[in-house]
């Protein structure tokens, strides 16, 4: 099964912290061991996970990535959001984490944070447990 997640953005580059809506998707799944699989059906967003103790962490990372990528710039894609592309490729649009005894191990500053890059809009995760 495959469990879809919304997640609305406010912004056109935003970090949204998904960490509690992961857990509870485990948690409703019942499995106790195994993998959670995380997926981002977009081609202008991503999925990353990093520090969310220190919410300074997630703006650096953005405000850096678009030093890199800039918004404009003489990008051949003329839909005006190949920079929010590139910064997908970049994240990537999938992560995983590990499950044990029905919860998923990260580490202590670590969260997962979906991440927007040409918003705001209404996006979706799709989180698949696999149980082994
Ligand atoms: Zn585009």
């Amino acid at each position: 099964m495959i469990k879809a997640i919304q997640v609305k953005s406010r912004k056109r580059i935003e970090f949204i912290d998904i960490t509690q809506e992961i857990r509870n998707a485990v948690s409703e799944s019942g499995v106790s061991d195994g993998i959670c699989w995380i997926f981002v059906p977009h081609t202008t967003a991503g999925i990353t996970i990093n520090e969310n103790a220190d919410p300074s962490v997630v703006v650096d990372i953005q405000e850096q990535l678009s030093k890199l990528i800039p918004y404009h710039s003489h990008y051949k894609h003329l839909e005006g959001n190949a920079d929010a592309h590139i910064k997908s490729t970049i994240t990537n649009i999938n992560n995983h984490c590990f499950i044990e005894n029905g919860k998923i191990v990260l580490g202590t500053w670590q969260g997962i944070f979906f991440c927007e890059y040409d918003g705001p809009r209404t996006r979706k995760v799709l989180v698949k447990i696999i149980e082994g």
